[in-house]
C-alpha cells in the first residue's frame, strides 16, 4: 500500500509520517518511509538543486521538470520496488505537492503538471493524509524552524492560504483517496486518527 502525507509547510506532516511508520512497524508491517523531493540518491541530488540557491535560479517550468525528474527516479528506484515486494510505502509529499506548489504558486501550470504526471509518473497514492492547518499556524511553525530550505518559508500569509486552499480543493476532487486531518489538534491525537484510518485501509 502506498500512503502519502501532504500539507503546507509547518503542518506537522513529517512528524505524522514518522509516527505512522513507527505505529505500522510495531504492528508488524514492513514499512519504507521516504520523502519528496528526494527519496533516492538521484532525487536527493535534484532536491539540492531545487531547494538550494537563489529562488529565481530556475524558471517555473524548469522547476516543474526538475521535480518531475526527481519523482520519476524516486518511483523507479525506491517506491515501485518496495511496493512490488509487498511493503507499505509512506511518502512525505508526492504529486499533490506538485499540483499545489508547481501548479499554482508561480503562475498556472496545472495543465503541465497533469500532462507530465500522466505521461511519466501515473502512480497515485492509495491513501493520502492531508494534514490541514490554518496558514498562520503553518507560517509561525515554519519560521520557528531553521534550515537551508528557508527560501520556501518566505512565502507570505496570502500564499500559504492559497496553498492550503489548493490542497483542500484536491481533497474535494478525490474524497476517496484524500483524508483531511485537523492538524491543529495535539500531535498524539492527530497520530491516533491517522493510525486508525491507515489500519482500516490495510486490514479492511
Ligand atoms: O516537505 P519539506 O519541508 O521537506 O519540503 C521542502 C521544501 O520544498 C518546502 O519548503 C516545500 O514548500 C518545498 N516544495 C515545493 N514543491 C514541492 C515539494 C516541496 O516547493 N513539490
Amino acid at each position: 500500500m502506498f500512503i502519502t502525507f501532504e500539507g503546507i509547510d509547518g503542518s506537522g506532516k513529517s512528524t505524522q509520517a514518522q509516527r505512522l511508520a513507527d505505529h505500522l512497524r510495531a504492528a508488524g508491517h514492513d514499512v519504507v518511509l521516504t520523502r519528496e523531493p528526494g527519496g533516492s540518491p538521484g532525487a536527493e541530488e535534484i532536491r539540492a538543486l531545487v531547494l538550494e540557491g537563489p529562488t529565481d535560479r530556475w524558471s517555473a517550468e524548469t522547476e516543474l521538470l526538475l521535480f518531475t525528474a526527481a519523482r520519476r527516479d524516486h518511483l523507479e528506484r525506491t517506491i515501485a520496488p518496495a511496493l512490488a515486494a509487498g511493503k507499505v510505502v509512506i511518502c512525505d509529499r508526492f504529486v499533490d505537492s506538485t499540483r499545489v506548489y508547481q501548479g499554482l504558486t508561480r503562475g498556472d501550470l496545472r495543465g503541465a503538471v497533469e500532462t507530465l504526471h500522466a505521461a511519466l509518473i501515473r502512480r497515485e497514492a492509495d491513501l493520502t493524509f492531508l494534514i490541514d492547518i490554518p496558514a498562520e499556524t503553518g507560517l509561525a511553525r515554519a519560521r520557528a524552524r531553521a534550515g537551508a530550505e528557508a527560501r520556501f518559508e518566505s512565502f507570505g500569509r496570502a500564499m500559504q492560504a492559497e496553498m492550503r486552499a489548493g490542497f483542500l480543493d484536491l481533497a474535494r476532487q478525490a474524497p476517496d483517496r484524500i483524508r483531511v486531518i485537523d492538524g491543529d489538534a495535539p500531535p498524539a491525537e492527530v497520530a491516533e486518527r491517522v493510525a486508525a484510518l491507515a489500519q482500516a485501509a490495510l486490514e479492511p
